[in-house]
């Protein structure tokens, strides 16, 4: 059994609806629990940054449903390997929005990891995706507001 890490970036349909993010993290917290998944999902600027943590075949199997979901495509693998402990142990999985309303924290830590304003994982390094993720993450558990789903 192999502690896995897996980040990928992918582009939302143009209809993608906010029934269809609940619907997405009730899967996930239904979903993940019992398969040992810990992650982390942003959504900005219609695309998505998801981080998968867990045992290597069931992060894998996951990842496999994940991308024939017809709510996103473009779907770019960003990083998968093995991993020596968790960063989000206590998530099953967060869904952040990262947008025009994002308070001020989450602007800045954009532009902190990114070329530009914008949010765009797709065109981000590994190690900016993992820094922004987490920064994210401190905000939330320092109780900032933090637009989650
Ligand atoms: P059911 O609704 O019972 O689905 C049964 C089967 O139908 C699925 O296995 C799948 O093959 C198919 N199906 C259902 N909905 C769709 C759909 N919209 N498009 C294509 N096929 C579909 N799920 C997780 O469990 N964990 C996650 O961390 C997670 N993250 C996600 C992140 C993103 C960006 C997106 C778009 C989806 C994510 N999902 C996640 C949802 C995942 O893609 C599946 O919809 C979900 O896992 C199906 O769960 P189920 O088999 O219990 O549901």
């Amino acid at each position: 059994m192999s502690l896995c890490r897996l980040i990928y970036s992918s582009q939302a349909i143009s209809g993608l609806t906010y029934p269809d993010l609940k619907d997405i993290l009730e899967k996930s917290e239904k979903n993940n629990p019992p398969l040992g998944i810990t992650g982390f999902l942003c959504l900005g600027n219609s695309m998505f940054l998801q981080m998968l943590e867990g045992e290597r075949a069931v992060v894998t199997q996951t990842y496999n449903r994940i991308i024939n979901d017809n709510r996103h495509f473009n779907i770019q693998l960003i990083y998968f390997d093995e991993i020596e402990s968790r960063m989000f142990t206590d998530w099953s999985m967060k869904v952040v929005q990262i947008g025009v309303n994002s308070p001020p924290e989450v602007k800045t830590l954009i532009l902190k990891y990114s070329p530009s304003a914008v949010f765009a994982p797709e065109k981000m390094t590994t190690s900016q995706c993992l820094n922004l993720m987490n920064d994210i993450k401190v905000l939330i558990e320092e109780k900032k507001t933090v637009n989650l789903i």
